[in-house]
């Protein structure tokens, strides 16, 4: 609309022009060299204007010819970008896809058309990757780390690369690079905590475990259960260097952290016991037994009250079942507590109970012991011990990564050396899950301990 009114405007007032020169006529006459021209004022006026306009047209004309060639290479300097962008573009797609030859075709055009060696050496790494050659990728990787906006990813790519081949000193090494250039990288710090811990440096991997927990890498709930391990640990560690303060210390803050962790208060237990303080230590298990009642508590409660004689041992464990009535371990903890001091009544009552429970090899173990002990009955000890070979297996510490079964809890999985994965829960479970061939050895072993750890 504006746009007419101002055509309509411009050809207005070039008629009124016109019709102003028409309405004024006058005669110019130029002399130039013995030529005359004479022509009317509007003629003049007209030719001035035609010159004028040819001029200009000339003038673009020349501009143009004269900034060809830049303007040229410009356009193909753009285009190759684009064909390079397009191609890198490409090239991520087929990685995401899974097409290695694509995508290392891509990563190999992009890398021509291009200059951004941030963007194509990246993709050019993942595709050696796709296309399983390793040695490329990490010649990639390690060329990445030569500039400072691709160093991280180099070494991400590097650390990946360490992880998988199993070589955890070199992991280790390039995530402490890594955490340099970026400290807050949740997943860089939850790989620390586990190479640390893995590389039993407990106090570093306890100070990762931290900022972990802070940056959101680790549930507040997770880092308090691995916070707990890795200070049992490092009781552990304190113990054999004979610092028994620091064992101690160490253990008591596990406890407190992670109440009813049993590991904690079996270990602070005994820490107490050894240090003669067996009161302390029946406390640590009985505030234990009340929230996770447990074989191991029920193994330190027995060491805390050793020197008690047999029927006061006795009165002992029935104070500590107290804590937890109806549970399954308070009633085979005083059956034993009360074979050992020949209360047969009690004991069978209790086993009884635990049988009505939960039926497990402890249970006919106990049975078969308690039929040998009152009444030398050796014949019906034998149909419970054989009831037990098909009874459900007793749980035990159980790594999630690998399902081996462990004789002890432990900070690191003695099979696979995954960090704080033990878990309490019945091994032919874990087996299942696990390969074939360890469940029938699994099964069969476990059977005489449980029947020597029942005794
Ligand atoms: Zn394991």
């Amino acid at each position: 609309m504006i746009r007419t009114i101002w055509f309509l405007a411009k050809v207005a007032i070039v008629v009124a022009i016109a019709i102003w020169l028409v309405e004024r006529p006058g005669h110019v006459s130029v002399v130039w060299q013995g030529y005359v021209v004479e022509t009317s004022f509007a003629m003049m006026v007209l030719i001035l204007a035609v010159a004028l306009g040819a001029a200009a047209v000339l003038y673009r004309l020349f501009r143009a010819l004269w900034t060809a060639p830049s303007d040229i290479a410009r356009y193909s300097r753009r285009r190759k970008r684009e064909r390079g962008y397009r191609a890198l573009t490409r090239g991520m797609v087929a990685v995401a896809a899974g097409d290695a030859g694509t995508a290392r075709r891509m990563a190999r055009k992009a890398d021509g058309l291009l200059d951004e060696p941030p963007l194509t050496m990246l993709l050019q790494a993942q595709s050696a990757q796709l296309a399983g050659d390793e040695d490329a990728a990490r010649r990639y990787f390690t060329a990445m780390l030569e500039r400072p906006e691709t160093a991280f990813l180099g070494l991400r790519g590097l650390l990946n690369q360490a992880l998988r081949a199993g070589d955890r000193v070199e992991a280790l090494a390039l995530a402490r690079r890594a955490q340099r250039i970026q400290p807050d990288t949740p997943w860089l710090l939850a790989t620390l905590v586990d190479l640390e811990a893995r590389a039993g440096d407990w106090a570093a991997a306890e100070s990762t475990l931290q900022q972990a927990v802070q940056v959101g890498a680790v549930t507040p709930e997770e880092g308090r259960h691995r916070r707990a391990a890795l200070l049992l640990e490092r009781s552990y560690e304190a113990e054999r260097r004979g610092r028994d303060d620091a064992a101690d210390g160490h253990a008591r803050a596990a406890n407190d952290l992670l109440p009813g962790f049993v590991p904690a208060a079996a270990r602070l237990a005994r820490l107490l016991v050894k240090a003669g303080r067996t009161r302390k230590a029946m406390k640590v298990v009985q505030r234990a037994w009340r929230q996770n009642p447990h074989t191991e508590l029920a193994d330190a409660y027995r060491e805390a009250i050793g020197a008690y004689d047999p029927l006061a041992r006795a009165k002992q464990f029935q104070k500590l079942a107290s804590y937890a009535p109806n549970h399954v371990e308070s009633h085979l903890a005083v059956a034993r507590a009360a074979m050992d001091a020949k209360l047969w009544g009690e004991a069978r009552s209790h086993l009884t109970k635990a049988m009505e429970i939960e039926p497990s090899h402890r249970v006919y173990a106990l049975l078969a012991e308690l039929e040998r002990g009152e009444h030398g009955n050796d014949e019906a000890a034998q149909t419970w011990l054989a009831q037990a070979a098909s009874a459900p297996a007793d749980p035990a510490w159980t790594c999630r990564a690998c399902g081996h079964p462990a004789h002890a809890w432990s900070g690191l999985c003695e099979s696979c050396g995954a960090f704080d994965t033990l878990e309490w829960k019945s091994p032919s479970l874990a087996l299942h899950l696990t390969a074939g061939e360890h469940t029938r050895t699994g099964a069969n072993t476990n059977l005489p301990t449980v029947i020597e750890a029942a005794r």
